[in-house]
């Protein structure tokens, strides 16, 4: 999701292109008001994401989002007016666009709150199933859900349940989860189980601030599970005291330099002859290391040793050279 002031077209596009080429493949935009819905035409000009707009409260920003060429909205239909509900699905299935059904922990309905006594799953999920309801009660069946919660349990079991009781694809995500370290690890736990239990379609990891590492930990996620494999897997020892290379300079650097690759590799760097060899094989390219020294691994056969002050330039032009690409 942006974290642009979407009125702002050139940064809210500057921004959406930065998370493209981090592998994003879905975008979302906050519709505060008319302006930024009306700033959606010009930003979906210069994008070739497709672009979800997220609207609370108010049905004129969403009909205005959808009229301005959104692909998607995102809303909470407990917060809008009921009676103008008809006039966004009218505008949406002229359109052909889809709607997603978010439900947040933050805003269930408050008698659903005072019936579960808070914002536990089987709330979640009966506010799911009552907004679901709304919509396809009037004909639109378009819908997406998601019920987020910043609460790892909760989320899992709401999603669990609704997975259930509906065939309606479920977008997941942590809502609320934090800065780095806590955005990654929770959503790696919650929409990680999630999606190795087979549940779920889209996915969003919730980091406060630049939204760019959300798209690398949700990548970082996807590839833990074997579902999708985009850009290098570095593999990386822990280090200790049989390591005679400063492994963690190597790696980071590594690291840095492959963050525009998107070709799925294998890259096993790893501190010395113990399990450096084993890791290595399994990689399309290793090194492991040895005194000052590494020994290169192609498709885990020895190739040479290379002197320490080289290792991330002869890793960078073997990656150069199986991805076709210019050295990173
Ligand atoms: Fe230690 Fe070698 Fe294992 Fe790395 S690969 S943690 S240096 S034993």
């Amino acid at each position: 999701m942006t974290s642009t002031d979407t009125r702002d077209v050139a940064a809210t596009v500057r921004q959406i292109h930065s998370l493209q080429e981090a592998g994003c493949e879905l975008v979302r935009a906050a519709v505060p008001d008319l302006e930024a819905a009306q700033a959606l035409r010009a930003i979906r000009e210069r994008i070739s994401l497709p672009l979800v707009a997220d609207i609370h409260f108010d049905h004129r920003l969403a009909i205005a989002a959808i009229e301005a060429g959104a692909d998607a909205i995102r809303i909470n239909p407990g917060n809008m007016k009921r009676s103008k509900l008809p006039d966004v699905l009218s505008a949406a299935e002229e359109r052909g666009i889809p709607i997603r059904i978010g439900i947040n922990a933050g805003s269930l309905e408050k008698d659903l709150l005072e019936r579960h006594g808070g914002p536990v799953a089987e709330a979640l999920v009966e506010s799911a199933l009552r907004n679901i309801r709304l919509l396809e009660d009037r004909g639109f069946t378009a819908i997406k859900v998601s019920l987020k919660s910043s609460d790892v349990p909760t989320m899992i079991d709401a999603y669990r349940e609704i997975a259930r009781r509906t065939d309606c694809p479920l977008h997941l995500g942590v809502t609320e989860a934090g800065t780095l370290l806590n955005a990654a690890i929770k959503s790696a736990i919650g929409i990680g189980t999630l999606l190795y239990e087979g549940i779920g379609d889209t996915i969003r990891v919730s980091v406060t601030g630049d939204p760019v590492p959300e798209v690398r930990i949700a990548y970082v996620i996807l590839r833990a599970l074997n579902i999708r494999s985009v850009g290098p897997d570095i593999i990386a020892c822990p280090t200790c005291g049989r390591c005679e290379i400063d492994l963690l300079s190597v790696v980071e650097e590594v690291e840095r330099r492959l963050e525009g690759v998107h070709e799925p590799l294998k890259i096993a760097i790893m501190g010395c002859v113990v399990n450096g060899p084993g890791e290595a094989a399994e990689a399309d390219i290793g090194i492991a290391g040895g005194r000052h020294a590494g020994m290169l691994f192609k498709k885990g056969k020895p190739v040479r040793k290379v002197p320490e002050g080289d290792l991330v330039t002869v890793l960078l032009e073997e990656v150069a050279a199986l991805t076709g690409r210019r050295k990173p």
